[in-house]
C-alpha cells in the first residue's frame, strides 16, 4: 500500500492548524492533563534523537486527547548558555542572530512532523520574557544573601577564549581546537546551596521509596567527611602548617607532609633551596592541570621535595615536605599527613618517590606485600608505647576515629591540635 505522505500530512497539519486543534484553553467540564518534554537544544536541525523523543510524546499527548482529558502539550527551545557561544564564534555571527535562526529552522522542521504542540505557548529560553524570571529568582536569592561573587580557577582556552567544562578538557587539551588549557582564576558567581547540604543530607533520610543507588549518590555528591586540624611545625624555622585529615587515627604512620603547590608557604620553602629550580618549573606546569586530573586515585602523582621538615606532633619524627599536584588548595586546608599505608593516593605518591610507610591499622597485608593503601577498620598498632600515647591496641570503629576525641586520644599537645569540622566535597 502506497501512503503519499505529502499530500495527507500537508491537508491534515493545516487543517489542525486552522481548527486550533491542539490550543489548549480553560475548560472546567474536562480534566486537565499536562505533558511536557525535554525542550532540545537549538543547534539547528532536527535529528533522529529528537524525532524518537517526541514522538514518545506525541503519542502519549494523543493518548490522553482520547480519554477525554484537557491536554496541554507545550514546545520550547532551550536556547541559552555556552553551546550558542560557541557556535556563534565558529559560525561568525552573533549569538542571537545564530540561535533564533536555529530555532526558526527547528520550529519549521518540528511542524511538518505533525507533533500536537499547542505552539502559541512557545518559549525560547534566551527570550526576555522567559529570562526576566531567571532573574527575577537571581534577584531574590541575591537579597538573601544567597548569591555571591567571588574569583576561583576555570579550565580556560586561550585560543577560543572560553571558560571549558572539566568534560571539555580531553588530554589537558580543548575538545575544540587542542590548544593547551590552561587554569585561569575568573570572579564568578556562585549559588550558596552548600546552606542547604545538611538539610539536603537529612531528607534524604525520608526518601524511603527511591532507589537506593540514587539516595547514595546523592550522599556521595555531597560527600560530607569529618575531619580535624593538627598543627605540625616546621623545624627550621618553627613556623606552623595547619593540616586537615579524616584520619587523626593514622597520625602514627604519617612519613611525609604534602602542601598544593599553591600554598602560601611554599615559595619560602623552597627559595634558595638546591630545589627550587626544579620546585618552580614544577609548580608552573601543575597551574595548567585539570583539578579533577590531579586529585583522582588512579592518575600517576607527581611532585617535588622542598628541602625542608616537619615535626610529626606525636611522636617527634622528623618527616619530608613535598609539593604534589593531588594536593589541592580547595580541600581543607591545602596541606596534608601523607600516610601512604592507609591512602590510596598517598600510597601511589609514597611508592613512586621511594617514601617511608609504616602500617598503623593491621590489615590483612604485611608491608612488603601491600599493593594497595589499606583504607578498612582495624586495630591499631605501631602508635606509641608508652602511657602518654598508648592507642595500641584499640579496636577503633569508623565513627570513633573520625572524631576528634580521637585525635586527643593520641595525647595531641591540646596547642597542636585544631578544631574539628566537617568537610563536603560539594564546595
Ligand atoms: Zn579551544
Amino acid at each position: 500500500m502506497s501512503y503519499p505522505f505529502k499530500e495527507i500530512e500537508e491537508k491534515w497539519q493545516k487543517a489542525w492548524e486552522k481548527q486550533g486543534s491542539f490550543v489548549s484553553l480553560p475548560d472546567p467540564k474536562r480534566k486537565k492533563y499536562y505533558l511536557l518534554e525535554m525542550f532540545p537544544y537549538p543547534s539547528g536541525k532536527i535529528h533522529m534523537g529528537h524525532v524518537r523523543n517526541y514522538t514518545i510524546g506525541d503519542v502519549a499527548a494523543r493518548f490522553k486527547s482520547m480519554q477525554g482529558f484537557n491536554v496541554m502539550h507545550p514546545m520550547g527551545f532551550d536556547a541559552f548558555g555556552q553551546p550558542a557561544e560557541n557556535a556563534a564564534i565558529k559560525n561568525k555571527t552573533k549569538p542571537d542572530t545564530w540561535t533564533h535562526k536555529c530555532i526558526d529552522w527547528m520550529r519549521v522542521e518540528l511542524k511538518k512532523m505533525g507533533f500536537s504542540y499547542d505552539w502559541a505557548r512557545e518559549v525560547s529560553t534566551c527570550d526576555s520574557p522567559y529570562y526576566k524570571w531567571n532573574q527575577w529568582i537571581f534577584l531574590k536569592m541575591f537579597e538573601r544573601g544567597l548569591a555571591y561573587k567571588k574569583a576561583s580557577g576555570v579550565n580556560w582556552c586561550p585560543s577560543c577564549e572560553t571558560t571549558l567544562a572539566n568534560e571539555e578538557v580531553i588530554d589537558g587539551a580543548c575538545w575544540r581546537c587542542h590548544t593547551r588549557v590552561e587554569q585561569k582564576d575568573l570572579e564568578q558567581w556562585y549559588l550558596k546551596i552548600t546552606e542547604y547540604r545538611e538539610r539536603l543530607l537529612d531528607d534524604l533520610q525520608g526518601l524511603s521509596n527511591w532507589p537506593e543507588r540514587v539516595v547514595s549518590m546523592q550522599s556521595n555528591w555531597i560527600g560530607k567527611s569529618s575531619g580535624v586540624q593538627i598543627y605540625f611545625k616546621l623545624k627550621d624555622t618553627g613556623e606552623t602548617i595547619p593540616v586537615f585529615t579524616t584520619r587523626p587515627d593514622t597520625i602514627f604512620g604519617a612519613t611525609y607532609i604534602v602542601l598544593a603547590p599553591e600554598h602560601p608557604l611554599v615559595k619560602n620553602l623552597i627559595q634558595g633551596n638546591p630545589q627550587e629550580k626544579e620546585a618552580k618549573r614544577f609548580i608552573e606546569r601543575v597551574s595548567r592541570e585539570s583539578k579533577v586530573v590531579r586529585s583522582s586515585s588512579d592518575v600517576k602523582k607527581e611532585g617535588v621535595f622542598t628541602g625542608s621538615f616537619a615535626i610529626n606532633p606525636v611522636n617527634n619524627e622528623e618527616v619530608p615536605v613535598w609539593i604534589a599536584d593531588y594536593v589541592l588548595m580547595e580541600y581543607g586546608t591545602g596541606a596534608i599527613m601523607a600516610v601512604p599505608t592507609h591512602d590510596q593516593r598517598d600510597f601511589l605518591f609514597a611508592k613512586e618517590h621511594k617514601l617511608p610507610m609504616r602500617i598503623v591499622i593491621k590489615g590483612p597485608d604485611s608491608l612488603d606485600k601491600m599493593t594497595e593503601a589499606y583504607e578498612g577498620d582495624g586495630i591499631q598498632v605501631n602508635s606509641g608505647k608508652n602511657k602518654n600515647s598508648a592507642v595500641d591496641g584499640r579496636n577503633k570503629n569508623r565513627q570513633d576515629r573520625d572524631s576528634l576525641a580521637f585525635a586527643r586520644l593520641a595525647y595531641l599537645p591540646s596547642a597542636l591540635l585544631g578544631h574539628a569540622y566537617p568537610h563536603y566535597l560539594l564546595p
